[in-house]
């Protein structure tokens, strides 16, 4: 089984000491939201993710959640530890006060999302969508749902789902079928199949509230005529209390690589009883809400599982001994542990560089997001949220493939044992390999940045970031930061360059810039990765005395990051730039 010590060090090394972001500070809400304050709350969170919820990590994947006569049954100890987990208040960590919520920013649960993510991502799927949900009831649903639905899943009795994908619709959602009939008291009536629905049905809450895109009979087709209903598995009466159990059956649930213990429901709605969310055919508008918050938390997923990952390989590579390293000159047995080879460090600091520097990355981002929703200066408000969105598909698509990445190195470096069960690494692979491909692929992550996110109403987006980083970089250079500045300034002409040749090809050639995607996807992402790294820097010189240890980890570890991560960027702006004519031209056989 693997172990898991949360990174509660490296989380308030962020939460204290990279706080120069003037606008996030500038956030009345958050004053009282002191290090003291968040360090008892990762405290806690650490506790329970490494005592109650990690052992269900094994469990689930053993023993997954089963479907009988109808009934979704959970893994062995799920609902033991659900039950504490909602009384410790867990699910209600970021949710407004008006409705029960602890009114803790993103910065803080974002941190408690990445420790889930490493414990068992199986089990924090039962309350993720309803984080999920419950943000886009709140942004648009009226007052009167508002307070009849979310108190109940703030509190974690009854949680939420997404119901988007059908067996001829997943990415492309304008071919959905399922109907929503009109009734006379206003109601909606939908019928249809939703399919790969997680926590769709299960036996944690005692109610599940669907929110769920339909058509509606009058309306056109395609994604202008998706609209969004909210449809619970039991009516709720209008004193709260449960009714009758709305027509939704579970029709099975899916047999998969990982994620075992999380039940991915197929759902059958016949008349089921729905509410309208949000304008009439402006479904997919308010889907988004609850789909971009989500995006970042699936990239915090592939951060979580790659950190735990890279926790179990340092250990076995202090413990396993094979072969003589060149350098070890002391030893006298017959072989070293295998963290004296060149090779098993390189391995080791290209997951510890990557993770800690996503760690720095996803701290911003959630800054930044705290920004877009409750600062007071529309400007700055803006363009926080255009940061956001630009960054979106970066986090999620770069940290679940660096997900992908990490686990294999991980398994690699156990070696036979890493492939097989015993130690649980092929597990962490397995349960990982799902973030890439859910909550929209990471090929259509990569599409919508090229062609949506670099510029939109707002302008040239990607222009005003790279614009930042160069300001910043000015401002804060010194002899000691200045090499590492060095390098980054070089890959950001050639994410400049590369920005430049991607607008003019979705001008004049489309192949060209949706074959680019992916490549350019890394190459921002990479380029931010390295901006969080300098941010990093920064504090590690300044304050290097107080904390000498630490904080040369960190240069050291930059270090890395810098010299062999950040000049993959070159593979992938030269690769890309060769265009799709050989790729568009070729006959496939
Ligand atoms: C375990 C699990 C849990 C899930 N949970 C949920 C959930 O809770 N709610 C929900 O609604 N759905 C859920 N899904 C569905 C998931 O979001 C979809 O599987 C995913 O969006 C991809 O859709 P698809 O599988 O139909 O693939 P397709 O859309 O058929 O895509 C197939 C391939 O084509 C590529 N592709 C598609 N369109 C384009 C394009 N325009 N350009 C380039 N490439 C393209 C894709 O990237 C992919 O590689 C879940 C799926 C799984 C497996």
């Amino acid at each position: 089984m693997t172990t898991y010590t949360a990174p509660v060090e490296d989380m308030m090394f962020l939460y204290e000491k990279l706080r120069n972001n003037k606008s996030y500070n500038e956030l009345e809400k958050y004053k009282d939201v002191t290090p003291d304050l968040v360090k008892n709350i990762l405290e806690e969170a650490a506790k329970i993710n490494q005592n109650i919820i990690l052992p269900l990590a094994k469990v689930g994947d053993e023993q997954p959640a089963t479907l009988e006569n109808g009934v979704v049954r959970t893994p062995p100890g799920y609902k033991e530890a659900y039950k504490k987990y909602i009384e410790d208040g867990w699910t209600s960590l970021s949710c407004d006060p008006k409705y029960g919520g602890q009114g803790m920013p993103k910065t803080v649960s974002a941190f408690f999302d990445e420790m889930l993510s490493s414990a068992s991502l199986s089990f924090k799927l039962y309350s993720e969508l309803s984080i999920g949900a419950y943000n886009c009831i709140n942004h648009h649903a009226t007052n009167e749902v508002k307070d009849k639905y979310l108190p109940k899943m703030v509190e974690g009795k009854w949680s939420g789902t997404m119901c988007l994908t059908e067996p001829i619709c997943g990415t492309d959602l304008g071919l959905l079928k399922t109907k929503a009939v009109e009734q006379s008291d206003g109601t909606y009536k939908l019928s249809g199949q939703k399919i790969f629905i997680t926590s769709g049905d299960h036996d944690l809450t005692e109610n599940i509230i669907h929110l769920v895109i339909a058509r509606s009979t009058d309306s056109p087709s395609g994604t202008r005529g998706i609209s969004l209903f909210l449809v619970p598995k039991y009516i709720v009466n209008d004193d709260g209390s449960l009714g009758p159990r709305n027509g939704i059956s579970t029709g099975s649930i899916e047999s998969k690589m990982g994620i075992k213990g999380s039940a991915t429901c197929v759902l059958n709605f016949d008349d089921a009883v729905g509410y309208m969310i949000g304008p009439k055919n402006k479904g997919l508008n308010s889907m988004f809400t609850m789909m971009n918050l989500e995006r970042i938390v699936v990239g915090i997923q592939g951060l979580g599982i790659s950190e735990i990952a890279y926790q179990n390989s340092l250990m076995y590579s202090k413990e396993r001994k094979q072969g003589k390293s060149n350098n070890n000159k002391t030893s006298n047995g017959s072989a070293d542990f295998i963290i004296e080879h060149a090779d098993i460090r390189r391995s080791l600091l290209n997951m510890k560089s990557i993770i800690e520097g996503e760690r720095a990355l996803c701290f911003w981002l959630s800054q930044q997001t705290e920004v877009s929703l409750n600062h007071e200066n529309k400007k700055i408000k803006q363009e926080a949220a255009d940061f956001v969105s630009l960054m979106t598909p970066v986090v999620k698509a770069l940290f679940t493939d660096m997900g992908s990445e990490i686990t294999s190195e991980a398994m690699q470096i156990f070696g036979g044992y890493g492939y097989t069960k015993d130690q649980g690494i092929e597990q962490l692979y397995r349960d990982n390999r799902i973030t890439p491909i859910y909550e929209g692929t990471n090929s259509v992550q990569a599409i919508d940045l090229v062609f949506r996110k670099l510029v939109n109403k707002n302008g040239d987006i990607i222009d005003r970031y790279i614009n930042m980083v160069k300001k910043e970089m000015e401002i804060n250079n010194n002899e000691k930061i200045a090499p590492f500045i060095a390098i980054l300034d070089t890959y950001l002409e050639k994410l400049s360059s590369f920005t430049s040749w991607v607008k003019d090809k979705i001008q004049n050639s489309k192949d060209d810039a949706n074959a680019a995607s992916n490549d350019y996807l890394k190459v921002l992402g990479l380029v931010a990765v390295g901006y969080s790294w300098l941010k990093v820097l920064q504090v590690s010189f300044e304050d290097y005395d107080n904390n000498k240890i630490f904080y040369e980890d960190k240069i050291q570890t930059a270090n890395f990051f810098f010299q062999r991560v950040l000049p993959r960027i070159d593979a992938h702006c030269s690769s890309a730039m060769s265009g799709s004519r050989y790729i568009m031209d070729f006959k496939f056989n």
